[in-house]
């Protein structure tokens, strides 16, 4: 078949032509398709649950939390906490609530070269931390690929990323400083008010508001990047003997076409190989930012909204990240993958994330299973990214009961309430399956699962909210995910 050649002029001028015609409906269609938001309604950032909130307060002096804390408590308003608003489950927000905007409280406190340790303010990003460190050859041991989410938000959900040595993001973190409900400022680390540490972490936000942390950092690295294409069912053995079983193969992606012709089967890897003996790494840490989104947003766009594009894009991918074969990039820049091209505002419909914890002896059944169930389906699943997440069960919330494969699953579907309810019978088919292999699912995602769906992925769903209750008596902080699974 055509797609399985290599690109030619020919290709080159039709792709830049579908491209260039595309961006301009895209345009039209942003344009057009807006939602405008009404006074006091807040949203997250895939607008799934416009909300009327009371009002959104940011502050850079911790003083302005606790006021607003005293404040809450003497006339009983509800308070939430809110990053970057990338979760899209109304975690940040509660209806007629103040929202704590910590975007501005994001001071660097302190890079500590020789303990390898890093003390920042919660509403600091990923960015600000990476352009901290840098400069001392140190980076970041866990985080998200891309780099825009906040340090709070990041400890509130427990996030994992590429790393395959490290598991969640809570085994890097030494101490963090907690406002309380009541208004009590306190020091919460594994031995000082302990009992908090594996609460918040993972705690989406309601237990108190994180002030400051100190993290854990490591060296940078410079990275060879492998990429390796392969049939799925070869991928379970790849990956136990040439990147788990591999010591000098640090970071893992792996991806899984949605193209209809090859829908589940054909995947491509990108494994970081340690490069550090071989090169300098100053002559290859200058920090990159977002290059190719003139290119990656259309292409995305295409595929989000044609059967072919899925394809052209698969294709695309596979000859541009199989060139990428031999080149040297660091820690740092690993973890600062490109973000805009992800950015979509239209007032029909949106771009969802889902993300599902698979036991990693589990994966080829799991594929057969979901792609069988997904025939059948209509669902616009965009892309599907794989990465691998060590058994950690640190927080109550744990969502890596065994060392796992988390398959980041993006798709589309339209904002009526109609197709909200189609893609919610689709998904909480997925998260069936996705439970029947054992596994568990990401909770910073919209309310789609089932109570009974969360109490089997998470066995501590209980201990957790009665905690909470316990720790909060008077439900000071809350959000609409706590309402809709916790009360
Ligand atoms: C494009 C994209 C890629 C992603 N990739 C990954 C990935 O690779 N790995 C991964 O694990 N996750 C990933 N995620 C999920 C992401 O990590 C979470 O949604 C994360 O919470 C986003 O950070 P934020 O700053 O937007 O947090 P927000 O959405 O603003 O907040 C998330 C939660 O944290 C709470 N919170 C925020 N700040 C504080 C604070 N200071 N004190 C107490 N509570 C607070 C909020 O109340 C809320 O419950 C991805 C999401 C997107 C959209």
């Amino acid at each position: 078949m055509k797609i399985n050649r290599t690109l030619t002029k020919r290709h080159l001028l039709f792709v830049t032509a579908a491209v260039l015609l595309y961006a301009s409906f895209f345009t039209l269609s942003y344009i057009f398709n807006q939602h405008r938001l009404e006074e006091n309604e807040i949203t997250d950032v895939a607008r799934l649950m416009p909300t009327k909130v009371k009002r959104v307060t940011s502050g850079e002096e911790e003083q302005t939390f606790v006021d607003l804390v005293k404040e809450a408590n003497e006339q009983d308003i509800k308070l939430s906490v809110a990053g970057k608003r990338h979760s899209q489950g109304g975690h940040t927000y509660y209806r007629d609530g103040i929202v704590l905007d910590m975007n501005s409280y994001n001071k660097i406190l302190k890079v500590d070269p020789e303990n390898k340790t890093i003390h920042v303010q919660s509403g600091a990003t990923w960015d600000d931390i990476q352009k901290a460190v840098n400069p001392y050859g140190l980076a970041v041991k866990v985080m998200q690929s891309q780099n825009i989410f906040t340090i709070g938000g990041s400890l509130s959900v427990n996030v994992h990323g590429r790393d395959i040595r490290h598991g969640s993001l809570i085994e890097t973190v030494n101490w963090f400083r907690l406002l309380k409900p009541d208004g009590e400022i306190i020091k919460v680390s594994r031995t000082e008010n302990s009992e908090y540490f594996p609460l918040v972490i993972g705690g989406y936000g309601l237990f108190g508001v994180i002030l400051d942390v100190e993290l854990q950092l490591t060296e940078d690295e410079l990275y060879e990047i492998r990429t390796t294409k392969l049939n799925y069912d070869e991928y379970e053995s790849f990956f136990a003997e040439k990147v788990k079983g591999d010591e000098n193969v640090k970071m893992h992606l792996a991806r899984i076409t949605t193209a209809p012709d090859k829908f589940l089967t054909e995947m491509y890897i990108t494994d970081y190989v340690d490069a550090s003996s071989n090169e300098s790494l100053e002559d290859y840490n200058e920090l990159k930012g977002d290059e190719g989104t003139w290119i990656t947003k259309p292409m995305l766009g295409l595929s989000r909204d044609f059967d072919w594009g899925k394809t052209l894009l698969w294709n695309l991918q596979k000859k541009y990240f199989s060139n990428q074969d031999g080149e040297l990039v660091t820690r740092n820049n690993v973890m600062r993958s490109e973000s805009a091209f992800l950015e979509y505002e239209n007032g029909k419909d949106s771009d969802v994330l889902q993300e599902y914890f698979v036991p990693v002896n589990e994966f080829d059944e799991y594929i057969d299973d979901l792609r069988a169930f997904l025939k059948d389906e209509e669902l616009n699943l965009i892309n599907i990214t794989i990465r691998y997440v060590e058994k950690n069960e640190d927080a109550v919330l744990s969502y890596s009961k065994d060392d796992m494969f988390a398959f980041v699953l993006l798709l589309n579907h339209g904002l009526s309430e109609e197709d909200v309810a189609k893609a919610e019978k689709t998904i909480q088919g997925m998260i069936d399956i996705t439970l029947q292999h054992d596994g568990s699912y990401y909770l910073p995602y919209y309310s789609y699962p089932t109570k009974s769906q969360m109490t089997t992925a998470y066995p501590k769903t209980e201990e957790f909210f009665k905690m909470k209750r316990l720790l909060d008596p008077e439900e000071r902080f809350m959000n609409e995910f706590y309402e809709e699974y916790g009360r």
